[in-house]
């Protein structure tokens, strides 16, 4: 049997739901620190919510010669939901249909197999390699993610660990395995915005004051604003308004104020400082009296072409013969975080089609041919 799928099973069959691990990292540390690799535990956060998280590495033969290349993952997976949805037990292993069935399958303990099996094939077969590989792994990246790849990130921009290239596992591919790379994620910023009024009786306007009335031109001429045009990379950033809520619901009483959540997604081309300067000029402008309370979601990064994709793309082209597609889209990763210490960031994967869904899987097939592409990848930029 596919070393790769067994250990795929062995971890699916762990149920790590965040932030629990469950034994996935003492799994995955055994196997490393066989084949050579230094293992550090960088356990983070409160008794109540304890995140287990990873680093491993494996020194090259060049030392400080060469480039440290880094798998990046978590073994965390978000919550199976209702049981009796499933067809079969998301927390045992099941083929069906050359398919293999359970929560994490996708997203993403597929890839960390992948990269576990990759990095042990790669140092028996080249034991002089020149170039290092390291593993970050945590058990907080479904959940708020505070303790996990964030923490790891700072010690290691705190002790100055080089590091060159880094390939999180998350599944990118569409349709089929290879056809997507995400070399970049946009930003998110979310804005929580109270506009005040003076409640009153309808009958008597002149007594009260609409913040409807008031923010409603305000809203359309944001709504109505180009922020960047984006760039080769990235779609233009976008403004989106989610909730609004006022009134009592009585249909005789001017609301006293008017709550209105918004949130970007934006583009390298616009900054987060830049954006909210932007809003609020506008709502000054209409002489809004308001509070306004923002939230940094994300910074975004981007990879533009360079050596990790071309290693990347050529692996995969040698394992599939497709010629990935390099993206931006979708929502934020570690990626974020990992691009603050490391030059080069792309997220590759197997097909996303089922992440959180019940009755995830992934094609049986894929997994070692993902499994060959990260080895691959490791040949072509560590030997
Ligand atoms: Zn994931």
């Amino acid at each position: 049997m596919s070393q790769t799928l067994a250990l795929l099973e062995a971890l699916i069959t762990r149920p790590s739901v965040t932030p629990t691990d469950a034994g996935c990292q003492d799994l995955i540390a055994e196997r490393l620190a066989r084949c050579g690799f230094e293992i550090e535990r960088m356990d983070s956060g409160p008794e109540h919510f304890r995140v287990a998280n990873l680093w491993a590495l494996k020194r090259g033969s060049a030392g400080d010669d060469a480039p440290v290349l880094m798998f990046a993952g978590h073994t965390d997976v978000v919550p199976p939901g209702k049981l009796e949805a499933w067809t079969s037990d998301p927390f045992v292993p099941s083929y069906r249909d050359g398919r293999l069935y359970g929560r994490g399958a996708a997203d993403m303990k597929g890839s960390v197999a992948a990269m576990v099996v990759a990095a042990e094939e790669f140092v028996v077969a080249h034991p002089e390699h020149r170039g290092s590989v390291a593993f970050l792994l945590t058990s907080d990246e479904e959940g708020p993610a505070v303790d996990g790849t964030v923490v790891c990130c700072e010690r290691l921009r705190a002790r100055q660990q080089r590091l060159d290239f880094c390939i999180v596992g998350e599944p990118t591919s569409v349709e089929r395995l290879g056809d997507m790379v995400k070399n970049g994620r946009r930003g998110t910023l979310s804005g929580k915005l109270r506009v005040l009024g003076i409640q009153g009786h309808v009958a008597y306007p002149h007594l009260a004051r609409n913040p409807v009335h008031q923010v409603a031109p305000a809203l359309a001429e944001l709504a109505a604003t180009e922020w960047d045009r984006g760039n080769s990379y990235f779609p233009a950033t976008s403004f989106q308004i989610s909730n609004i809520h006022a009134g009592t619901g009585a249909t005789n009483v001017i609301p006293g104020d008017v709550l209105i959540d918004f949130n970007f997604r934006f583009s390298t081309e616009s900054t987060p400082e830049g954006l909210k300067h932007k809003v609020e000029t506008l709502l000054k402008r209409h002489g809004l009296d308001y509070e306004l309370a923002w939230t940094l979601g994300g910074e975004p990064f981007l990879t533009p072409v360079g050596s990790l994709s071309d290693a990347v793309s050529a692996a995969i082209a040698a394992e599939t013969g497709l010629k990935p597609e390099l993206s931006t889209t979708g929502g934020t990763s570690d990626g974020r975080f990992i691009a603050k210490i490391c030059p080069q960031v792309l997220e590759f994967g197997p097909i996303n089609a089922t992440i959180h869904k019940v009755d995830e899987n992934v094609p049986a097939d894929c997994i070692d041919p993902l499994k060959n592409i990260y080895r691959r990848t490791l040949e072509n930029l560590l030997l």
